[in-house]
Order: structure tokens, then sequence, then C-alpha cells
């Protein structure tokens, strides 16, 4: 396939496609265009490919999908070839392995690193984007993806004092990429999602102490990492088709497992409590699929919730502590699960205390100590494991302007609005990987990014065979997508939790439950249709029609 006709200009770069990122989303979607033949460059702010694992170098951090799930299917020689040492890979593994894949597949000539994408301008005469990037560039594209991560922009807490803080201050989610060392030092944790729940027992091991600030407490599973051994890995590879196939298709969360065939009230207390040791012993995130109901009734979903509420009293020798660390304001899986080693139990360790700051708030920060209503905790360095501004915060960092110069924000103040998560109304030959109104977060983020990258190419490729100039959503299936988006989410029990979901962590932004969550399944199979239905939901233009357009 030859390269789309590019738009002439002399004193601009122009491309087929500018793609915004390059994690993983980025470097597939880079793979599978220049594949097409198309032109396309990627602009990365980051100093090397790897998205979220470049950023987020935290002590601890690992992936909590199991690597040899957590990687791409699209080539076999690549699965076959990389070696995953850990059923959970460390930080460093993944992104070795990204850095591996754009070596693998040539793609760093086609990666501009350290260059932000600060705007992108749509032009109604041309249906094309201007394009301009923090090195002072101008660039003009038909397309534009946004592969900017769903968990990119590290949100600082607005807590009063924090810049009189004399000690190092970290975010988990922009930590330094020369090592730290906290040996010695007094250490302060605010925050108890998925990072700090990584982090808390590493830095445990080093600092003279440990206090972690917990706002509110959060169920986790343990990981149960283990080295991987040469038979388990080729185990793996040799039902690779059938792991993968199902993963994409059957899958809710896009992740190999034994489905359940029964609810949790089907059972008696004693066999429950059986399946639910059992899941807790093979541990991480398929606990929730012990039953098939867990988040979908509140009853079901106590008995999962008493579990773990039980086995951190087992856990935790301190009543008090234990208590303090029992979630009892949200069914558990409704906001992201945790899986961790060794949490619960490095809150026995003399050196870690834990301030509950919803009894006890955090007032300021001081130049040392963080100062909460009961006392001054003093710490030499802070963490910062205080989450994201998830889904819509990186895109809504760059200028995005559509038809009529609409901006995205302005469209998306009260929420995002996308139909199918791929593209917004207004805004033409712009998609987005693992939008909002995808399941995207709620998955195997591989297998989300997979699909999508996939689909968008299929759709370029058929408008190019067609002659089309421009392709968008229309308002009336995006009204019908939000809506069903909606509907879906309000039949569990996610929207009662305070989530990043929800968009709950950050004052201000609309309560909206922005992933999709009828299943990866059930969304490939409606993509498809879609597709098949010569893209059913979408307007395409004409070259006839621009002109006209232009000309009205
Ligand atoms: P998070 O889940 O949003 O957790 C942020 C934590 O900071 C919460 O405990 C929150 O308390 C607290 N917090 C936020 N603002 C605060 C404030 N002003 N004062 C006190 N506490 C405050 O963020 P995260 O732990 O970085 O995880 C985000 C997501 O990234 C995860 O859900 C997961 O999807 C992904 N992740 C994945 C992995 C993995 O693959 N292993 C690892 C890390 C992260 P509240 O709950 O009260 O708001």
């Amino acid at each position: 396939m030859s390269a789309l006709p590019s738009i002439s200009g002399k004193d601009l770069e122009t491309y087929d496609v500018v793609v915004v990122g390059a994690g993983f989303a980025g470097m597939y979607m880079l793979h599978r265009l220049r594949g097409q033949g198309l032109t396309v460059r990627v602009y990365e702010q980051g100093g090397d490919v790897g998205g979220t694992w470049y950023w987020n170098r935290y002590p601890g951090a690992r992936c909590d999908v199991e690597s040899m799930q957590y990687s791409y299917s699209f080539s076999d020689e690549l699965q076959r070839e990389w070696n995953w040492s850990e059923r959970y890979a460390p930080q460093p593994e993944i992104l070795r392995y990204a850095n591996h894949v754009a070596d693998r597949f040539g793609l760093r000539p086609d990666i501009a690193l350290n260059t932000r994408v600060d705007g992108a301008v749509f032009d109604e005469n041309t249906n094309t984007w201007s394009v301009t990037t923090s090195d002072g560039r101008i660039v003009t594209a038909k397309f534009v993806v946004l592969a900017t991560g769903c968990l990119s922009n590290a949100r600082l807490p607005d807590i009063k004092g924090l810049s009189d803080f004399k000690g190092k201050v970290y975010h988990t989610g922009h930590w330094p990429h020369e090592p730290v060392d906290f040996t010695g030092l007094r250490v302060g944790v605010i925050g108890t999602g998925s990072s700090a729940i990584q982090s808390v027992p590493v830095i445990a091991e080093q600092a003279h102490h440990l206090t972690v600030f917990q706002r509110t407490a959060n169920f986790s599973i343990p990981a149960h990492n283990t080295e991987l051994t040469a038979e388990e890995r080729d185990a793996f590879r040799k039902n690779y088709p059938e792991i993968r196939r199902f993963a994409r298709e059957e899958a809710r969360n896009g992740i190999y497992a034994e489905l359940p065939d029964r609810g949790a009230l089907d059972d008696g207390d004693n066999a429950r409590r059986a399946r639910f040791e059992q899941r807790w012993a093979k541990g991480g995130l398929t606990f929730m699929l012990a039953y098939n109901n867990l988040i979908l009734d509140k009853t079901a979903n106590d008995t999962a919730a008493g579990f773990v509420r039980e086995k951190i009293a087992e856990i935790v020798q301190d009543p008090e502590t234990a208590k303090r660390l029992q979630p009892d304001d949200h069914p558990i899986g409704s906001k992201r699960i945790c899986v961790d080693t060794e949490y619960y139990a490095t809150f026995n360790r003399p050196n870690v205390t834990l301030v509950d700051i919803k009894s006890d708030p955090i007032d300021e920060i001081l130049s040392n100590a963080v100062r909460t209503r009961a006392k001054n905790h003093e710490i030499d360095a802070l963490v910062l494991a205080t989450g994201f501004d998830a889904m819509t915060g990186s895109v809504a960092r760059i200028d995005i302007r559509g038809r009529r110069s609409q901006t995205l924000n302005q469209k998306w103040a009260e929420g995002p609005r996308t139909f199918l998560g791929l593209m917004s109304e207004g805004f033409p030959n712009l998609f987005i990987i693992t939008g909002p109104g995808s399941p995207s977060v709620l998955s195997n983020m591989i297998v989300s990014i997979e699909q999508h990258v996939d689909w968008i190419t299929d759709a370029i490729a058929w408008m190019r065979d067609r002659g089309l100039e421009a392709m968008e959503a229309s308002r009336e299936a995006e009204d019908q997508w939000v809506a069903h988006v909606n509907e879906v989410a309000h039949a569990t029990l996610y929207p009662q939790a305070n989530s990043w979901y929800m968009g709950a962590n950050i004052p201000g932004k609309p309560r909206i439950f922005m992933p999709y969550i009828g299943g990866v399944g059930v969304y490939r199979r409606i993509c498809n249709e879609v597709a098949a239905k010569e893209y059913e939901g979408f307007v395409m233009t004409t070259k006839e029609r621009a002109k006209k357009m232009v000309a009205s």
C-alpha cells in the first residue's frame, strides 16, 4: 500500500499520521501504520520509549497482570523469544522489553523523544491536523492518534505547605532515574493505592522509620510472585493460541483465567470459604473471579470483602492497625484491586506506623514533618503515591481544537464523550487508544491496546481505499454510546466507590464512570460489527463533500 497523498507544504513537515506517545500503544501503532506504507511520526515527552513503565520506577513497581499475558501477541517470534523471568515482571524488565521491541522492529528512527505535543488544530479546508510540539515545530498530518496512556498525568495533592518541605519529595509516577536510597531516613508515604501498596514493603526495608498516611484503606490480594521456570514459559507458549484467543474474545478483563460458573450465594459458607482460600492462594487480580456476581450483587460482594478483611486481621498483629487497614467504605473490586507482596505484614515491623488521616487529617506539611491534627510526624523524605488525573488528564494537557475551533477540553467539560472510546464527534481523524468509553483500564492493557491499534489501522486503510478525506463519530452514535457506557456501569457496584474510574480523585472533575465495563470480548464484537457495517455510526467525508463544505 502506498502512502496517503500528503498535503503539500514546502515549509512544513508532513506525515500521514502523527502518534502522540511511545508507550506500548504508540509503538505498536507505529509498527502497524508503517506496515501499511504510511509516513508516521511519533512524539514522546519522555527520554525513552516505554510510557508508564518509563515513568513509574518507584521501588517495588511491577505489573499486576502476569507477564506472559501482559506482553504483545502480534508477533509470534517476539512472544517466543522473550523470556520473562518472573510471574509478575518488575518494572526494569518491562522497560527492557519495551526497548527490545523498539529495537527489534526498528521503531526508533520514527520516534522523536523528549518532545511533547502541545497542540493540535484541525483545518476544515484541508482535513488535516497541524500539530505543535515543544521544540517549536509545527507538523501536519492527515490523522492524529493519541497514545497518551491512561495513567500518565501524575497528580500532586493540594496539601498546605508541600513546597516548604526541606527534604526530598518524590511522586511514584514521576520517579527519578537515578537510584533513591532511603537508608537511615525517616520516610513518609501519602496514599495507599496500588503504587503505595507495592512500594511500602520495599521502602520499609530500607528506611529507618516509615510512616504511611492512609485516607482510604484498600483491598489487596497477595501476588505470590515467583520466578518463572523454562518449563512454565514453555507451557504458556504451547497454549498461547488459546490463551490469547480467550483473552481477546471471551474474557471480560483480557486475562486468561478460569471463569466462575456460579454466584457467591450459590455455595454454602464452607464451600465459599474454601473457594476464596483457593483464589487467595493463587493470588492476583483473578481473586475477583471466584464467583460470577461479586461486582454485581452487594450481598455476594460482602462475602468476598469479609474474607479479605479476615485475612488482614490474621496477618496484622496489632488489632488497632488491622482495623484501620480493613476497608469498609466501598465494595471490594469497585476500586482497582491491588496486588501486593507482604503489604499488610509490613505493618508488623517495628519501624512502620500507619496514620489514619480520615480521623486525624493532615493539616499541613512543615519543613521537617507532616503535621496531622494530633501530632507532628517528623520525616526526612516524602513519597507521594497520590495517583493520576486518569484517562482524560494527559489528553487534556494538549490543546486540541477540532471543527469550529472547539477544544476537546470544552467538549469534555462535563465528562468525556466518545463513540467506542475511539473518536469524539467534532474531532475528525483524531483517534484515541484505550480512551474513555472503552474497556481500557478495566482490562489487560496490552490486549485492549492491540485491539484498538488493529481497528484504527483497518479504518485508515478502508478510508484510503475509498479515497475518503475524513472520519468522525456521529453525534447520535456518540450519545447512544455514552448512555450505554453509563447504563452498563450503573448495573454494577463500581459507581459506589469514590475511585479514579469516576474521576473522584480530582477535585472538580465530573463524576462519570469513564471506562466501558461490558467486557473486552463483547466490546471487540461491537467494534468489529461497526467496521463490518462500513463504520456505522461514523460520518465519512468524501473529497466532493469536503469541497462543498468548504464552499458553503
Ligand atoms: P491511586 O489508586 O489513585 O491511589 C492514590 C492514593 O493516594 C489513594 O490512597 C488516595 O486516597 C491517596 N490520595 C490522593 N490524594 C490525596 C490527598 N490529597 N491526601 C491524602 N491521600 C491522598 O493511585 P496509584 O496507587 O498510583 O494507582 C493508580 C492506578 O495505577 C492503579 O489503580 C492501577 O490501575 C495502576 N497501577 C498499576 C500497577 C500495577 O500494574 N502493578 C501499579 C501501580 C499502579 P483516596 O483513596 O482516599 O482517594
